[in-house]
């Protein structure tokens, strides 16, 4: 695969940025969005009019009487318009009605089905296609997705991160796992990667702060959701921001030269600091438990140290560790440590 996405030895100046709405709603506020984000530099438009929800009963998004709002946009404001496919109808539709740029959402990236049918429907057209990660932290699928669209002849390609699901919903509404990006660079590394900060953080204080991890580590783009008023927007309301808010992150960003992104230590010390970031996540969430645990043992007035379950804990988790490469002894002293404290905590609530 090598995406000409950009024109050849013409990379744009980073960040190339894409914001719009999640969904495009009515017309005015389609209008009242696109208007403010041209003015302040934007030249590519985003809204979603067929929106895949993750429950029944959501807004599903306006269909294709969106596409004329979209070329009402880059009438009025000369921006390109961008919105998500996610079957064969949807490009059809597009296709006819001139629309500049195409994504394909993270869900439908993960159906190999649906991303052979979409890759047909495109055979013959020419324009760019942004594939978003699938929804599970799996690089071949992502990578396999992008190839059937190359395959269909369409060569324009470029990759946006969005973050991976998980379970365990924390800080962040998908987890970044910054480390996928970083390799899938390191294998296609003529595949431009947008970031797209809104769907990772799931709240707008956040955006700031991914969009310039994402400049830090060689990012090309950032696919940003914003609205005329966010806080009224019929999708994603806690993640989009107002134009002249967007305006505001932008210029506040700081984009180091590729010489100094590429620098190998820089993205393992980013890869460590999520690896803590997660490490501490887990053992907060230990340390919860561990109190719940406490609280049964306090109402059953049971003895906190149960020697039969500590020396097995230790041992376990020794052997765990010896499997997964790592010193018996050094694990056995962590989670004496983890253990101490949990106990720590659990006479606390005797107190
Ligand atoms: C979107 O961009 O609005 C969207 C639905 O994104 P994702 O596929 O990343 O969830
Ligand atoms: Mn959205």
């Amino acid at each position: 695969m090598n995406s000409t996405f950009f024109p050849e030895g013409a990379r744009p100046e980073r960040p190339v940025v894409i914001a719009g709405p999640c969904s495009a709603e009515t017309l005015e506020q389609v209008m009242a969005t696109a208007r403010p984000l041209s003015d302040r530099g934007i030249r590519i438009f985003r809204a979603g009019i067929w929106k895949p929800r993750t429950k029944p009963g959501g807004f599903e998004g306006v269909g294709v009487e969106g596409l004329a709002w979209l070329k009402a946009v880059k009438q009025e404001t000369g921006m390109q318009v961008a919105t998500e496919v996610a079957t064969a109808k949807h490009v059809y539709e597009c296709l006819k009605a001139g629309i500049d740029m195409l994504w394909i959402g993270a869900r439908t990236t993960a159906n190999p089905f649906a991303m052979q049918e979409i890759a047909d429907a495109l055979q013959g057209a020419d324009l760019p296609i942004l594939v978003k990660n699938p929804v599970s932290p799996d690089l071949d699928l992502w990578i396999g997705a992008m190839e059937r669209i190359y395959n269909a002849g369409l060569h324009r390609i470029a990759a946006i991160h969005r973050g991976f699901s998980s379970y365990d919903k924390k800080l962040y509404r998908n987890l970044p796992q910054w480390h996928i990006p970083i390799e899938l660079r390191r294998r296609l590394p003529e595949v431009p990667i947008f970031c797209d900060p809104s769907h990772i953080g799931g709240k707008r204080e956040l955006i700031a702060s991914l969009s310039q991890q994402a400049m830090d580590l060689g990012f090309d783009g950032l696919i940003v959701e914003s609205h005329c008023d966010p806080d009224c927007a019929w999708s994603d309301a806690s993640q989009q921001v107002t134009p002249e808010v967007l305006d505001y992150i932008l210029n506040l960003l700081v984009i180091r030269s590729e010489t100094q992104t590429t620098e190998p230590l820089s993205q393992l010390r980013k890869q460590i600091d999520e690896c803590d970031n997660n490490l501490m996540q887990e053992l907060a969430k230990r340390m919860r438990i561990s109190r719940e645990i406490g609280t049964f043992k306090k109402e059953h007035d049971m003895t906190i140290l149960q020697t039969g379950r500590y020396s097995e804990i230790l041992e376990q988790r020794g052997q765990r560790g010896e499997q997964l490469g790592m010193d018996a002894g050094f694990i056995k002293k962590v989670w004496e440590a983890i253990h101490e404290e949990s106990v720590r905590q659990q006479l606390e609530l005797l107190k």
